[in-house]
């Protein structure tokens, strides 16, 4: 294994909050994130770098050894599995809630159900635990007019403030989980650069509790 640690960045929403943690455990990257096209930035840190990739993309970096670290939402981790990861940290960034909604007022149907989601694993074994059959239909965006357009009955979703799902004349049901943002750390890496490892952990372990 390389002597560099790679650490997986989520690009988009997640990013904007990863990069001020960072920098509170002394993690700058070397040049601009958000100005340059590039994907791999090397840090102050000499033997850590960053690449920036589709959130949904981390774990199957970290979990293959491309990356030793990454930062992911528990969404994006409960729907990929965390099969060969640790999550050691819960960075306490992008809080928001995994729900069912459906169309406001509307009595969701008790025995079959079709629900519309990308999180289509999650949703199926929510509905499965629940005793309810469902059929999942896979979405990329947009959940919030599958209802609308009759395509499902209900969908699997963030929700933050629920504003989009009530613009959508749609309302919030059951939670699934609460989603905060996870350190995930290849269990190779783990043991074969534990030395680097650890005082990254340490490093934003105190950045997150320093918030707290
Ligand atoms: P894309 O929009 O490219 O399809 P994405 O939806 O996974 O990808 P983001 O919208 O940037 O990307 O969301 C990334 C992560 O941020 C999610 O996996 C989730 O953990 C968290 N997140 C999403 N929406 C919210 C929200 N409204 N409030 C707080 N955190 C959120
Ligand atoms: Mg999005």
């Amino acid at each position: 294994m390389s002597k560099q640690l790679i650490l997986a960045l989520s690009k988009g929403r997640i990013l904007d909050e990863t990069l001020p943690l960072l920098a509170d455990a002394g993690i700058t990257p070397a040049e601009d994130l958000g100005k340059s096209r590039k994907l791999l930035f090397d840090t102050n840190l000499a033997d850590v770098k960053l690449v920036v990739i589709r959130a949904t993309d981390v774990p199957t970096y970290v979990q293959l050894g491309a990356a030793d670290l990454g930062i992911a939402g528990k969404d994006v981790l409960l729907e990929h599995g965390a099969e060969g990861l640790y999550e050691p940290l819960d960075l306490d960034i992008a809080r928001c809630k995994l729900m069912t909604a459906g169309v406001t007022g509307q009595q969701p149907a008790l025995a079959r159900r079709r629900v519309a989601t990308k999180f289509v694993n999650i949703a199926r074994r929510y509905y499965a635990e629940q005793g309810i059959q469902a059929e999942v239909i896979k979405l990329y965006g947009a959940m919030e007019l599958a209802p609308l357009m009759n395509l499902a009955d209900e969908i699997v979703d963030i929700v933050d403030t629920g504003n989009t799902l009530r613009a959508n004349g749609m309302e919030p049901r059951e939670l699934i989980a609460h989603i905060s943002t996870r350190l995930v750390v290849n269990k190779a890496a783990m043991t074969m650069k534990h030395e680097r490892i650890k005082p990254l952990l340490a490093r934003l372990d105190s950045a997150v509790k320093k918030r707290q």
